[in-house]
């Protein structure tokens, strides 16, 4: 783990280039929020996070959230995102974990998260698989509209979230991420939901994803460096 002066430093300068992004895209100030994705790191990392003033967190695996939820029990006021696969069996523990679910890709899951808390009804993302990549969880592009139209009365569907293809250079994401916000605006109107969230652009992209309209950047080496694991 990085020293926590370093982790309030990067956090400070990541916060700094997202508001330099919303900014010059003449958006308003405050639309896009930035979610650490602290996988692998210590409960002790995220909270340094939190003193410097992170609030939205997102983890990957279930089973690690919990553990680390429970050793952060007296943060108040954050809100968790599950920005990794999640299979039904682990749903029950996923609902008392998370706020917000940004991996729905399956109908099956939508039904599981209904039947455990039909109300209020679970804040999701629909993730989308641009780029088709068998390695890459998510719907594909022509699979979202008829997934949200048999979810929409069991989950809140609140937008779309991808992981798009590794590209040579960060400039390959810019056309990931205009693609998404075309395909959001494509089914807004399809399905007369807003849709109003557009959860993408990591470490490496997060202020071209801003710059093509995304709400929510995952955002998790810039801020507590490598993964060693
Ligand atoms: C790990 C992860 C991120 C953050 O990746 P970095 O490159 O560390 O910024 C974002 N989104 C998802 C789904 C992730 O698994």
């Amino acid at each position: 783990m990085l020293p926590e002066l370093e982790i309030k430093r990067r956090f400070e300068e990541v916060q700094g280039r997202v508001i330099e992004a919303v900014r010059r895209s003449d958006r308003p100030s405050g639309s896009c929020r930035l979610v650490l994705a602290s996988k692998t790191q210590p409960a002790a990392a995220v909270a340094a996070a939190y003193r410097a003033g992170a609030r939205d967190f997102g983890e990957n695996y279930v089973q690690e959230a919990v553990a680390k939820r429970a050793e952060l029990a007296d943060l108040a006021g954050v809100t968790w995102h599950l920005i990794g696969h999640l299979q039904t069996n682990k749903a029950r523990l996923a609902l008392e974990t998370f706020d917000v679910i940004q991996t729905l890709d399956s109908a099956k899951l939508a039904s599981t998260i209904y039947r455990l808390r039909p109300s209020p009804p679970m804040r999701s993302l629909i993730e989308v698989n641009l780029g088709g990549e068998v390695s890459k969880r998510g719907v594909a592009p022509d699979a979202v509209e008829p997934l949200i139209t048999a979810v929409r009365d069991k989950v809140e569907v609140a937008g779309l979230m991808t992981i798009p293809p590794l590209g040579d250079n960060t400039e390959t994401s810019r056309r990931y991420f205009a693609e998404l916000r075309e395909s959001r605006d494509r089914l807004a109107s399809a399905t007369g939901l807003k849709l109003s969230e557009l959860s993408m652009g990591m470490t490496e992209d997060y202020v071209i994803a801003i710059e093509e309209g995304a709400t929510i950047v995952r955002v998790g080496r810039a801020v507590f460096g490598e993964r060693n694991i």
